[in-house]
């Protein structure tokens, strides 16, 4: 357990004024990003704000976790984010990364395993959907009747449908199944380590309903998507976005940023109550070690099922809604061979596995193809995700089972029987947040019972998206609501 409160001070404001106190909890991203926001704010110059984040590990950065194994940099948890989203990148140019960003190389294809073979994606999907028409033409992935019922989209009516419903059942009542279960829904479910036909269409995808509101047939709105952003450009743009040094770079220059806020890691949170002492802070949060920290401020940025138990006692229907939001685990199983001894070209940057396939391994990346320098030339560095939701029993078998499964499914998706050179395994037990349907009214549940609590809020993968930029915006817009809270009292206090 360390505390590093020498800096602890309040961050901003002038001398005199009462010091609010904020507590954070939890130390992903999400928090990383919200305490950086809460000291960097320009309403936070109003209040004096004293911040301390809490985290249960040893080490910051949740999820974020980049490892050097055997010569090569190895991303535990996510190797990524999405170009697309600008929370992210702009975060990394903030805190003076920008010179670190590396983009996927463009035009490189994603495969997906369908009977023991290995497809490129045709190129020009956007969410899924088709945007150019020949690629789906030649794509060995849909058999002639398929490719037929695709085009079933482009005059199929609108859904009349009221209502939220699953990403699967909306995608397959326009595409066909064959498309969900072999194009869009393994892109898609990869995401959350989750079913398509269990997730939320309004909470995940909104925008293919924007796209059947607006232009009926989700292709013609991907078709028209595509000219908008100019078809010249197509592929020019890498997709994903990622640091030279491993996203634990984004890590460490956030903790490095955090002057003046009060880290306290190895070190869980039990309980939330109301303040009994006798200052006028209204929270009191209780660490495992029996300490209390004052509170006039909560930002929770656990994992919803953590920050259920924590709420709680403050608000039970909050903590019921909070409930509902089924986790899936999932494992990283990282492979390194000899280049030799994988006779696969390694073109492209990986692959996602067809529905129904008899696999366990959900995906696999090529590493040393997507990102070069993360391994020596000499070295074939892939990564294969084991569990998802429903299929995560797996994930609590032992590191050697889950070994052998990887490269038994390597062996029969690219025909490598070669014995790795080494081996490192990463488990992530319920890691991965389902929206489910009704996700959203669940959240709209929460923050209504939480404006009974003024000055807390509640932030993070569970919410309002389950990568990286989404946690950023969501830290750094509950951050945002916090410090104008506590300024907006400055404020109104300093006028009366
Ligand atoms: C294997 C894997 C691969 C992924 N790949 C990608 C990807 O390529 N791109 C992408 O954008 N996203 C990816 N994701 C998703 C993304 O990484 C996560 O959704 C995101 O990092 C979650 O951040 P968070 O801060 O909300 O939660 P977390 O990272 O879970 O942080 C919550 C923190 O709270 C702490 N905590 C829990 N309980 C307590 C307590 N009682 N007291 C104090 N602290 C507590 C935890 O220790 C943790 O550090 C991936 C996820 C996984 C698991």
């Amino acid at each position: 357990m360390s505390d590093q409160a020498t800096g602890h001070r309040p961050v901003n404001g002038q001398s005199g004024a009462p010091v609010h106190r904020v507590v954070i909890i939890g130390g992903g991203i999400t928090g990383l990003a919200a305490a950086h926001a809460l000291i960097t704010h320009p309403r936070a110059r109003q209040a004096r704000i004293e911040c301390a984040l809490v985290e249960r590990e040893s080490h910051l950065g949740g999820k974020l976790q980049t490892e050097r194994v055997n010569g090569c940099l190895v991303e535990t948890g996510p190797d990524s984010f999405l170009a697309a989203k600008p929370w992210a990148s702009e975060l990394c140019r903030t805190l003076g990364l920008g010179d670190r960003l590396i983009g996927t190389l463009p035009g490189r294809a994603v495969h997906v395993a369908f009977r023991d073979r290995l497809h490129p994606l045709p190129p020009g999907l956007a969410l899924g959907i088709p945007s150019r028409l020949l690629p789906m033409v030649r794509t060995g992935l849909l058999s002639p009747a398929e490719k037929l019922r695709l085009a079933w989209d482009l005059v199929l009516p609108r859904d009349r449908a009221d209502g939220d419903r699953t990403v699967g059942g909306f995608l397959g009542r326009r595409l066909g199944r064959a498309a969900v279960d072999r194009l869009a829904g393994p892109l898609l479910a990869g995401i959350y380590a989750g079913d398509a036909d269990a997730l939320s269409l309004r909470a995940t995808f909104p925008q293919l309903l924007e796209w059947e509101a607006s232009s009926r047939s989700l292709i013609l709105a991907a078709l028209a998507a595509r000219r908008r952003a100019g078809a010249s450009r197509d592929g020019a743009a890498p997709l994903f976005l990622s640091l030279i040094g491993g996203l634990g770079e984004l890590v460490d220059a956030l903790r490095a940023a955090l002057v003046g806020v009060r880290t306290i890691i190895g070190q869980s949170v039990m309980r939330l109550g109301r303040s009994s002492g006798s200052g006028t802070a209204p929270y009191s949060v209780h660490l495992a070690d029996g300490r209390a920290l004052e509170a006039d401020a909560l930002l929770v940025a656990t994992p919803a099922f953590v920050t259920a138990d924590l709420l709680a006692p403050l608000a039970p229907d909050a903590a019921d809604a909070l409930r509902a939001t089924p986790y899936a685990s999932t494992a990283a199983v990282t492979l390194g061979y000899r280049r030799g001894d994988v006779s696969h070209p390694l073109e492209g940057h990986g692959f996602v596995v067809a529905r129904g396939e008899p696999l366990q391994i959900s995906a696999c990346t090529w590493v040393s193809s997507k990102w070069p320098h993360r391994a020596p030339p000499e070295v074939a560095l892939l990564r294969c995700y084991l569990g998802s939701a429903g299929r995560d029993a797996i994930v609590g078998e032992d590191d050697d089972t889950l070994v052998r499964v990887a490269c038994q499914d390597l062996a029969r998706t690219m025909g490598i029987d070669a014995i790795p050179i080494f081996t490192h395994v990463a488990r992530w037990p319920r890691a991965m947040p389902q929206y489910l349907p009704g996700h959203l009214e669940r959240l709209a549940a929460i923050e209504a019972a939480l404006r009974h609590l003024p000055g807390v809020a509640v932030a993070g993968a569970g919410y309002r998206g389950i990568g990286i930029p989404d946690c950023i915006r969501q830290g750094q817009g509950a951050a945002g609501r916090l410090a104008d809270w506590l300024g907006a009292g400055e404020a109104s206090r300093a006028a009366s």
